[in-house]
């Protein structure tokens, strides 16, 4: 997509996530956001060509000279920030998960929401019985909030088809959705993410079975035709085991896919024999071993926390990221968009759900939600800060003060978001 010069004047705060090091932020780095006062911020060809205070900006020769072709954007004092990295949705769903909702409200418990005609077989059957075409329209026009939201990188899950046919229908929507939307989609199978009905309805067997269809038949048709960048499991109690798990990873190093997991959302799984295939995120972490918390540190490994779905699911408990943190862990932030347990797709309520359920610092939870998400998804070095030769990924929001971001919650601040250079929203008039 061509776009024109651009030029971000009058930034109130800039928070340019610039690192020294080249490495996942941890520990006391996570506070660190490199803010530039009274700034501005060009972009060229979709990309940030020069960063720094506004005065610097306007002496630029190239900017005295070419000030005229440029597409000036007055920020009147707002603060501007990298676009949110989200290293964690699941957007390829028909229908909001209406009777999970209201009977979870009654107190009714996973099975009986499933006899009720609710739970994830209701997001399977939508999807199955779905058009490729209806399902990128779904895709699409969640991206489209997205952007609305502050994120202009979004990592895509397939899942809810659960069969060759319809896993690689929910890719090719991924795919078609990401053709319309100037911003980054990074797509990921998610065939594992729960054993299907007609494999559940028997034995342990079965699941085996389906284990083998996922690694011998869908993930090289996956390959074949380039449809994803990561492998994604749901290694948890009642859906996928720790070995089986290790099972769908080595297929998935056979046929050079990255991989990443759900992990610890209701239990604790170890996690050294997954570590073994370096995951770009390990994502959950509500239970985690305090052994495997050093491992993870030595790690490149993001631990993802996606709080959205603790809050949404009413739970009291939250990840512990203060231990996370103070270990050296590496940790990240995701909505976990998806219909069943996060139907939500705003960075700044995972933000806001952070800091006060998990008690990250604002500054915390801005570079969980930029920079570490672009190291969760192996994008950092064109994603999450504001540096020259990055993609020119911005968000301005409507707030004098970055910790309002995560403050104002339930409301949407972001009055402008830039996608590879592009320019949405109500500023830009
Ligand atoms: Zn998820």
């Amino acid at each position: 997509m061509k776009s024109k010069p651009l030029l971000l004047l009058n930034i109130g705060q800039l928070l340019t996530l610039r690192s020294a090091t080249d490495r996942p932020r941890r520990g006391a780095s996570l506070s660190e956001l490199g803010i530039i006062q009274d700034a501005a911020v060009l972009c060229l060809g979709g990309k940030i060509v020069s960063v720094g205070t506004a005065k610097d900006a306007l002496c630029d020769p190239w900017i005295r000279k070419n000030r005229k072709k440029v597409n000036e954007i007055d920020c009147g004092g707002r603060v501007v920030l990298p676009g949110f990295v989200d290293s964690h949705t699941h957007p390829v769903f028909m229908h909001p998960r209406l009777v999970d909702f209201e009977k979870r409200i009654s107190g009714a418990n996973y099975e009986e929401i499933a006899e009720a005609g609710g739970g994830i077989r209701s997001s399977i059957d939508g999807v199955r019985k779905a058009s490729k075409t209806a399902l990128t329209q779904k895709v699409l026009a969640a991206l489209a909030d997205f952007s609305r939201h502050g994120t202009t990188t979004v990592e895509a899950k397939s899942g809810y088809g659960l069969s060759l046919e319809s896993e690689l229908k929910s890719l090719e929507a991924i795919r078609a959705a990401a053709r319309e939307w100037p911003g980054t989609v990074v797509p990921t199978f998610l065939g594992a993410h729960a054993v299907p009905p007609e494999y559940r309805a028997h034995s342990q067997e079965r699941s085996q079975e389906y284990v083998d269809l996922v690694c011998n038949e869908m993930m090289p048709a996956v390959a074949r035709r380039k449809l994803a960048q990561f492998v994604d499991v749901f290694c948890e109690r009642g859906a996928f085991s720790a070995g089986e798990t290790e099972q769908i990873f080595t297929a998935a190093e056979k046929y050079h896919f990255a991989v990443r997991a759900h992990v610890g959302q209701l239990g604790e799984t170890r996690l050294g024999p997954l570590l073994r295939y370096q995951p770009a995120s390990l994502d959950h972490m509500d239970y985690v071993n305090d052994a495997d918390l050093s491992a993870l540190a030595r790690a490149e490994t993001v631990a993802t926390f996606v709080p959205g779905a603790n809050y949404f699911l009413g739970l009291a408990r939250f990840p512990d990221a203060r231990q996370f943190i103070a270990a050296g862990v590496a940790v990240g932030l995701a909505t976990d968009y998806n219909p069943g347990s996060s139907p939500t797709l705003s960075m700044p309520m995972a933000m806001s759900l952070a800091c006060t359920h998990m008690k990250m610092s604002p500054a915390e939870a801005i570079a969980a939600a930029t920079i570490n998400g672009a190291w969760a998804l192996r994008m950092a070095s064109s994603k999450g800060s504001v540096e020259a030769g990055k993609d020119a990924d911005l968000a301005v929001f409507d707030v004098s003060d970055y910790r309002e971001i995560p403050y104002w919650f339930g409301v949407n601040c972001c009055a402008l978001t830039i996608t590879n250079g592009v320019p949405s929203g109500p500023l830009d008039s």
